[in-house]
C-alpha cells in the first residue's frame, strides 16, 4: 500500500457547535448499517480500525487459481461490483468549491494510465466481480480517446453480461460526442450542475460555459440513455436558494436531480461543516414548494429518492456526511495514475500502474485489488475525532 498524492494537511475545522435549530419537513430514514462484527477473515477478532491491521492476508495467500475465485468481498462482508474510473484529473471548469483559479499540478502525461492498461484492470476486476463502470475525471470527456475507452470497456463480459457503462460530466463538449459515446455503449449519464442562473454559473466555475452546458444536456435528452441524472452539490450562500429552480429545471427536462451534501475533499481543505447544507435542510427547502414522498429502500444507491407528487419526477438527497451509506458500499476506485482506493476517503492507496509497468501478471493484479478491498474500512469516518482529509482531492479520485 503506497500514499501515492499530495502531503496531507489536517482538516481546519474544529467540532461544530450545537446547529441552529431547523425547519421539519419530510424526514430523512435512518440508514441501516449492515455491519457485520469485525471477523475480517484473516484472522477473527481483528480490530477493522487498526490501520496496522495487515491487508486481508487471505487474498495475498491466495493461489493464483484461486485468486478468482468468490466475489470481491471485504471483511464486512460487502460485495464489490461497482468501478469507479477517474479517467483524468483535468477539467475545464475551475468550480471554486474544487479547485483554486490556477487549477492544479496536472499529473504528468506518462504517469497517466493508458487505455490498454484501464481495459486490462478492468477485465481482471469483470473477473471477480465487477458488473458496472462509472467514468468521471476531473471531466472525462475531456480523455481524447474517451469514445474508444467506452467502446473497450463494454466489450468486456462481466458476471452479468456486457459492463453497464455510465459516466459523470459537467456536459461541456457532449453535444460533440453524445451519438458517439452512445453508439458505443454508454447507458447512462450523470451531469453536474450546481445552478440554473448563468451569472452564477459564471462565478461558481470561473468560465463562461453555461451555455455550452446547456447544449451537452440538450443533446443527452435527444439521445436515448435514461435516466438523465443531474447532480448538484447544495452549499450554503452559494446555491441555497434555488434548490426549488434548481428542481423545476429537472422536471422540465426530464432529469432526475440529486443533491449531494457537500463532502470534505476540497483541494484547499477548507470545507467545514458550519456551511454545509445536510440532507434535512435540502428537503425541507424543496418541501417549501413541492410535495414529496419517500420511493422504497435505496439498497446500495447513494441517493434516498422521493417522488414530487402531480409529477413523474423524482428528486434524491445524497447525504454522504449526515446519513452516510457505507454500510451498503459496493465502489471501488481506480485513478487516472493507476492507484486503487478501497473507499472515496482512503488514505492509502495500492499502486496499481506500478505492477502493471512492471510486469505484474494479471494475477498479481487480482491479488493487489483483494488485499485492497480486504483492508477497506467500515465507513468514511468524517465523524470520527482523527479524521483526516484524504491528500488527494475530488478532482483526482472522481464521484
Ligand atoms: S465513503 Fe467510502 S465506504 Fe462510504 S460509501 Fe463512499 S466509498 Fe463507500
Amino acid at each position: 500500500m503506497t500514499t501515492a498524492y499530495h502531503p496531507g494537511r489536517p482538516s481546519a475545522d474544529p467540532p461544530a457547535p450545537a446547529a441552529a435549530p431547523r425547519p421539519t419537513a419530510v424526514a430523512l430514514p435512518t440508514p441501516t448499517v449492515r455491519v457485520r462484527t469485525a471477523q475480517a477473515p484473516s484472522s477473527p477478532g481483528a480490530d477493522p480500525d487498526d490501520p496496522t491491521r495487515p491487508a486481508d492476508a487471505s487474498s495475498a495467500a491466495r493461489s493464483s487459481e484461486d485468486v478468482w475465485d468468490g466475489p470481491l468481498v471485504d471483511s464486512f462482508g460487502r460485495v464489490h461490483r461497482d468501478l469507479r474510473i477517474s479517467l483524468t484529473d483535468k477539467c475545464n471548469l475551475r468550480c471554486t468549491y474544487c479547485m483554486p483559479a490556477e487549477g492544479l499540478p496536472w499529473l504528468a502525461k506518462e504517469n497517466v494510465l493508458t487505455t490498454d492498461e484501464i481495459e486490462r484492470v478492468a477485465r481482471v476486476l469483470a473477473r471477480v466481480g465487477i458488473v458496472e463502470v462509472r467514468l468521471t475525471g476531473g471531466e472525462p470527456l475531456l480523455r481524447p480517446d474517451i469514445v474508444d475507452v467506452v467502446r473497450r470497456l463494454h466489450a468486456i463480459e462481466g458476471p452479468e453480461g456486457p459492463l453497464d457503462i455510465s459516466m459523470t460530466t459537467n456536459a461541456i463538449r457532449l453535444d460533440r460526442v453524445m451519438e458517439d459515446l452512445e453508439a458505443a455503449g454508454l447507458s447512462r449519464l450523470n451531469i453536474s450542475l450546481d445552478t440554473v442562473d448563468p451569472e452564477r454559473f459564471t462565478k461558481l466555475t470561473r468560465r463562461e460555459r453555461f451555455s455550452a452546458v446547456q447544449a451537452g444536456i440538450a443533446a443527452a435528452r435527444a439521445s436515448g440513455l435514461r435516466p438523465l441524472k443531474i447532480n448538484a452539490v447544495a452549499m450554503r450562500g452559494v446555491n441555497d436558494d434555488e434548490f426549488c429552480d434548481l428542481l423545476r429545471f429537472a422536471i422540465d427536462h426530464e432529469a432526475e436531480l440529486r443533491f449531494i451534501e457537500q463532502m470534505p475533499l476540497d483541494a484547499g481543505h477548507v470545507w467545514s461543516r458550519h456551511t454545509m447544507v445536510d440532507g434535512a435542510e435540502i428537503l425541507a427547502k424543496l418541501s417549501a414548494e413541492f410535495d414529496l414522498e419517500p420511493v422504497g429502500d435505496r439498497g446500495s444507491s447513494p441517493a434516498e429518492v422521493f417522488r414530487v407528487r402531480g409529477t413523474d419526477a423524482t428528486v434524491g438527497v445524497i447525504a454522504s456526511v449526515t446519513a452516510p451509506f457505507c454500510g451498503a458500499c459496493d465502489r471501488v476506485r481506480l485513478t487516472a495514475d493507476g492507484q486503487l482506493r478501497n473507499c472515496l476517503f482512503a488514505r492509502e492507496e495500492s499502486d496499481l500502474l506500478s505492477l502493471l509497468r512492471s510486469g505484474g501478471s494479471d494475477e498479481d493484479v487480482a491479488r493487489m485489488i483483494r488485499a485492497s478491498i480486504g483492508a477497506k474500512r467500515p465507513g468514511h469516518g468524517i465523524d470520527d475525532p482523527g479524521f483526516l482529509q484524504p491528500d488527494r482531492p475530488m478532482s483526482a479520485i472522481g464521484g
